[in-house]
């Protein structure tokens, strides 16, 4: 597919010639990416599924599961290094 990266639109031979962005017009021949959670595809650049998965995932799972997930994952640490402390104490 080709498209316009500055209005989004898809070129075709019939509105290249007058479109207004010419410089702007590129060759989109991404992969189609699938989320490594719920194995649904997903456009832009997704999001870096650690510590969940280790692929990457899209702004819904990321959102639902990753964002808890790391919190989770910082509180573990954070109970984990209290208990160091302790025991040095
Ligand atoms: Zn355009
Ligand atoms: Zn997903």
């Amino acid at each position: 597919m080709i498209k316009c990266e500055k209005c989004g639109v898809k070129i075709t031979k019939k509105n290249f010639v007058n479109h207004k962005h010419k410089e702007y017009v590129f060759v989109d021949n991404e992969k189609k990416k699938v989320c490594s959670i719920c194995e649904k595809e997903y456009t832009g650049y997704g999001n870096n599924a650690n510590p969940m998965t280790k692929g990457r995932c899209c702004d819904s799972c990321n959102e639902f599961f990753v964002i808890p997930a790391r919190q989770t994952e910082i509180l573990r640490r954070i109970k984990q290094n209290e208990k160091k402390i302790r025991k040095f104490n």
